[in-house]
């Protein structure tokens, strides 16, 4: 038989561990796309994601993904490609996900339970679509439909993607 030097049984174990990581990575990924439902689709950046219009609230915008739960109902993934945020998730995301499961629960007719921010590091957090986040949502809209006062900080890279550019007079696009 032929002797394993300690260089090779060091690269036996290390490869057998970066197997197992990855075996792990692929687990945790495949329990997460299960709880977050199934593919529906993809915006159109990598696919044809459908863009979802509400004129009641005059708002509009694309989810990165749409998935759909066993029991049919619809769950927008809003992706971001920074880190996860090291003090929870900031407003502005609750918010975008937000006027997302707002367009879902339009266009649909059923309103999804929750929506999903997910990060660049593999983070993600629900959005829950309760009252208290509906409620939150509609102020904000309120208060971009009332008057530019002159706070917003528009900007192309800003607008281009935001939910609120149908009904936003500060727009920068
Ligand atoms: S200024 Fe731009 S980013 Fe701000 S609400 Fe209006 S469209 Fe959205």
């Amino acid at each position: 038989m032929v002797p394993v030097t300690d260089i090779e049984a060091l690269a036996l174990v290390l490869g057998g561990a970066a197997v197992l990581v990855l075996a792990g990575r692929a687990l945790s990924l495949r329990h997460r796309e299960a709880r977050n439902g199934a593919l529906v689709s993809v915006d159109e950046r990598s696919g044809s994601g459908p863009l979802l219009r509400s004129n009641q609230y005059r708002i509009s915008g694309r989810p990165d993904e749409l998935r759909r739960l066993p029991d049919g109902r619809l769950v927008p993934i809003e992706f971001k490609s920074r880190k996860s945020p090291r003090y929870g998730v900031p407003r502005s995301h609750r918010i975008q996900v937000a006027a997302y499961c707002l367009l879902v629960e339009e266009a649909t007719g059923t309103a999804p339970p929750f929506g999903v921010v997910r990060y660049g590091d593999g983070g993600e957090a629900r959005i829950p679509w309760d009252r208290a986040t509906r409620d939150e949502l509609l102020d904000v809209r309120a208060a971009i439909g009332r008057p530019y006062d002159g706070r917003a900080t528009p900007s192309v890279a800003r607008c281009t993607h935001c939910p609120w550019r149908d009904g936003c007079d500060a727009r920068a696009v």
